[in-house]
């Protein structure tokens, strides 16, 4: 029989995130407030006779070899666990690529996923959260999905509550960002840090206006210095009536959450005006089981 496996690779929104500081491994000591949001690729995993790995992708920003964070994903458990079986992983992008919203990470946790069912392997979700921080530091939120705070390099997972729901507009500038660009350009002592506390507490008490009012990401300044075609959208969104606006991960993606439906569709426009890429999601609030 045809085995395939179809699943959902959603994005991250950093509602939170802040870096404490560098350390010896090189590594960035972080803590964000991460929520996943339905914008998602989808995954398709398919058993093919030849023992191999093979990518397939119409983006061509995406990698259709071993730099694919997906294929990352299958050789980790291939090796590890002596699979020898082979698959093709159909990956259909609708997130979009170096954007901040980990959809690489979340490719290759959705193929963790999907692989230890295809391959029977029984690992747990906590198992297969830890084989994803070795692929990357995004990778192990992306196994649970949800929201949670994040710390170490990001691979350090404590599960929260979701916010209450609402939608989210994200707005992607044509331009790629790179995350180590950022990284090198941040300075520590000259930048805001966010209340990561305050985030959490509003989250608890569902307390929309707190959480609009905590919002806050320490690399935006970076990247809005560098790239000033990001602070013109977050300066539309806001005008354009989003409750909060913020960049998510390293950018260059903006975000707005929006209490309102009523209020979103003009946000939406307006932003289509100018910007080829904008979606309007909601919050997942769900996490992953296994
Ligand atoms: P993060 O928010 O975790 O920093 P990002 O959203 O900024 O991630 P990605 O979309 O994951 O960035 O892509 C970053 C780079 O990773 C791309 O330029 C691409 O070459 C490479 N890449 C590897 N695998 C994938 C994948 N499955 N999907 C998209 N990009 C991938």
């Amino acid at each position: 029989m045809d085995k395939r496996i179809l699943l959902k690779a959603p994005a991250k929104i950093n509602l939170s995130l802040d870096v404490l500081h560098k350390r010896a491994d090189g590594y960035h000591e972080v803590k964000m407030v991460m929520t996943t949001i339905d914008l998602a690729d989808r995954i398709e995993l398919r058993a093919i006779d030849e023992n191999k790995i093979r990518i397939v992708t119409q983006n061509r920003f995406v990698p259709d070899d071993e730099r694919n964070l997906a294929y990352q994903a299958a050789k980790l458990l291939k090796e590890r666990y002596e699979v020898n079986k082979g698959v093709e992983i159909s990956i259909s992008k609708v997130i979009p690529v170096a954007a901040g919203l980990a959809g690489g990470s979340s490719d290759a946790a959705a193929t963790l996923r999907g692989l230890n069912q295809l391959w029977g392997l029984d690992l747990t979700i906590d198992e297969l959260a830890r084989l994803g921080a070795e692929i990357g530091s995004d990778v192990s939120f992306c196994v649970y999905g949800g929201t949670a705070i994040a710390t170490g390099r990001g691979e350090k997972i404590e599960h929260i509550i979701s916010p209450p729901p609402c939608w989210v507009i994200l707005a992607k500038p044509t331009i790629g960002v790179s995350t180590a660009d950022i990284y090198r350009n941040l300075k520590l002592d000259e930048v805001n840090h966010p209340d990561i506390e305050a985030m959490v507490q509003a989250i608890n008490n569902q307390d929309f206006k707190s959480i609009c009012e905590n919002v806050g990401n320490v690399l935006e300044s970076v990247t809005l210095r560098l790239y000033p075609e990001v602070n013109h959208i977050k300066s539309k969104m806001i005008n354009f009536g989003a409750d909060a606006v913020l960049m998510s991960g390293s950018g260059p993606t903006v975000y707005g959450l929006v209490q309102y439906q009523s209020r979103l569709q003009r946000i939406y426009n307006g932003l289509r005006g100018f910007c080829d890429h904008v979606y309007a999601v909601r919050i997942l609030g769900n996490r992953n089981e296994s």
